[in-house]
């Protein structure tokens, strides 16, 4: 198959942060990745940069907390937000992450937008839609990546991706993804060449 050129190959992981203070200066631009723990959000990451383990992937999800930075170049960033909803996660932890966040989402300058990671055959679920109403508040733009699609044949896979698309706030899109057979690769490619105005390349 011929795909688009990939500039997301040269990720470097930069930074895990514990405190919004400990990133990297409020400059250039930044495309967040959130997601619910096990939606695969790190496997889809590791599948866009083309790298086997930039993002850790795991069996016991949710229990990294911090923000972990990784750079494209000196001016663009991904940041993968901690993963949401892990049950062992204690209440006052999570109460504090999610502060931490709301910060993040609102003062962060330089985010140009969220990918917003959902399991394909558990989509819209509370943190979800919570996500969504948050970007939509503050005018951010946020790009649902309906991961795992290999999991569904394709017609329950397009159903669930129109269904979803129904639902979305304003300024929100969605596409299906696989992190198995990189279905969706460029379309998620595009998407984020857009948010860092990517220099056009021959
Ligand atoms: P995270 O907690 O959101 O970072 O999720 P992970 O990337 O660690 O993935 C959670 C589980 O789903 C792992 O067992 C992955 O191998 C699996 N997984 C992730 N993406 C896909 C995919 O596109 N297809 C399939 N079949 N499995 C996936």
């Amino acid at each position: 198959m011929n795909r688009i050129h990939n500039p997301y190959r040269s990720a470097r992981y930069v930074i895990s942060a514990h405190q919004l203070k400990q990133l990297p200066a409020d400059s250039g631009y930044e495309v967040a990745f959130a997601g619910r723990s096990n939606a695969g959000k790190s496997s889809a990451i590791n599948t866009l940069t083309e790298q086997k383990s930039l993002a850790r992937t795991s069996k016991t999800p949710g229990r990294t907390q911090q923000i972990v930075i990784f750079d494209l170049d000196e001016e663009r960033r991904i940041a993968d937000l901690p993963g949401y909803g892990y049950a062992k996660v204690p209440e006052k932890l999570r109460a504090h992450w999610q502060k931490v966040l709301q910060r993040y989402f609102e003062e962060r300058e330089c985010l140009r937008g969220v990918v917003l990671v959902m399991d394909i055959r558990h989509p819209m679920k509370p943190f979800d839609q919570q996500m969504l109403a948050w970007c939509s508040a503050i005018g951010l733009p946020c790009h649902v990546l309906m991961t795992k699609a290999d999991k569904l044949k394709r017609g329950p896979a397009q159903a669930a991706l129109h269904k979803v698309r129904r639902a979305l706030p304003e300024g929100a899109s969605a596409q299906v993804f696989s992190a198995s057979n990189r279905e969706g690769m460029d379309a998620l490619i595009r998407q984020l060449n857009e948010w860092y105005a990517m220099p056009a390349t021959g």
